[in-house]
């Protein structure tokens, strides 16, 4: 909080990842709720490093129902895949494809399927985040039917990226280097699909960005020393508006849910943000649905070196953002004030 504070030109919140489970960290989970810190963010992957056991995951599962917060998965199987990657390395495969091949969609549909039967038994909510395949989005729509609270999100690069592009040549498929990882292209029209039935209920973007130069470069000679995470924010409500809305697979309303109404409802955060209504925050977006973008590194305002959007063709652009009635970004412009944004204290989960 303190890091943030002061910095943010808008309004921000947190999740809090748990990386292991004590009786001290259970009880800290309570007061982080109150707190207004009301999700947490838990890894099945990442052995080591982020990854929690299942009798761990169950606890914090069962802590976050008693104290009314939310559980955010990273869905993969993470000991499995760690044993393709090793195998993957002494086989001497080493270049970026290999991030993609050596994470199965077995791996990620396993997973979010343990989390939701975790959730189950512990009586909690679940929130999977950037699901990227059909076999996941299986498992969701499943639970869904038999109506548990098991949401889940999907990102842009899912919807508009695919394996192909970590064939670019040389070293380039390091820009694509991200957990879960691009799949085959047909994946892409089964999540538009699922984000116009409401199997998906969220547009986010996982944003975690590494310049190509000298960060990305690290894994040059080994795919898993290549820094997992790209930039996405920037693109998002363009992408999304373009392909679903102008692409003829939702409505405008259906785009306003996804990418704001439903976030801010499964967050904590409507009504103050989420709607646009006497007494809440006129944080609102002015899009011109016409004017017609190529996405670029040239043009972007993201403190990166590259796009992975490089060279798509968007249709209907964002273009005065107001923060909270305040003109932050006009045409293109920021305008706004570092320090403006504040720390919104999130509520507890009730459902959608
Ligand atoms: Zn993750």
């Amino acid at each position: 909080m303190k890091k943030a504070d002061g910095k943010a030109a808008i309004d921000y919140a947190f999740h809090c990842i748990i990386t292991d489970i004590t009786g001290a960290q259970l009880e800290e989970m309570g007061a982080l709720v109150r707190e207004g810190v009301s999700t947490f963010k838990l890894f099945m992957a990442y052995p080591g490093v982020f990854m929690l056991d299942d009798a761990s995951i169950f606890r914090a599962m069962s802590q976050a129902a008693k104290h009314g917060g939310m559980i955010c998965m990273h869905a993969e199987n993470g000991g499995a895949i760690d044993v393709i990657v090793q195998r993957a390395l002494a086989e001497g495969k080493r270049a970026p494809k290999y991030h993609a091949l050596t994470r199965p969609v077995t791996a990620e549909a396993e997973a979010t399927s343990r989390a939701i039967a975790l959730a189950e038994m512990a009586g909690a909510p679940v929130y999977i985040v950037h699901l990227s395949c059909n076999e996941a989005l299986e498992k969701v729509r499943e639970a869904r039917d038999r109506g548990l609270p098991a949401y889940a999100e999907t990102c842009p690069q899912y919807l508009y990226l695919s394996l192909e592009n970590m064939d670019a040549p040389g070293f380039e498929g390091a820009k694509y280097v991200f957990t879960p990882p691009l799949r085959e292209k047909w994946h892409q029209e089964k999540l538009w699909h699922g984000l116009a039935h409401d199997t998906l209920q969220v547009v986010s973007t996982d944003h975690c960005p590494f310049c190509f130069k000298e960060q990305k470069e690290l894994g040059k000679d080994d795919f898993t020393k290549i820094p997992n995470g790209g930039p996405g924010i920037e693109n998002r409500l363009s992408l999304i508006y373009s392909g679903g809305v102008n692409g003829g697979r939702f409505s405008a309303n259906r785009f306003v849910q996804l990418v704001s109404a439903a976030p801010a409802k499964l967050f904590g955060l409507f009504p103050r943000k989420g709607t646009i209504a006497v007494g809440s925050d006129a944080d609102i977006v002015v899009f011109d649905p016409d004017e017609e973008q190529v996405i670029s590194a040239k043009t972007h305002h993201m403190r990166v070196d590259y796009s992975m959007f490089e060279g798509i063709k968007v249709k209907g652009i964002p273009k005065i953002v107001l923060s909270r009635g305040r003109v932050v970004v006009e045409n293109g412009k920021f305008t706004g004030k570092p320090g403006s944004g504040e720390f919104i204290r999130r509520a507890q989960y009730s459902g959608t």
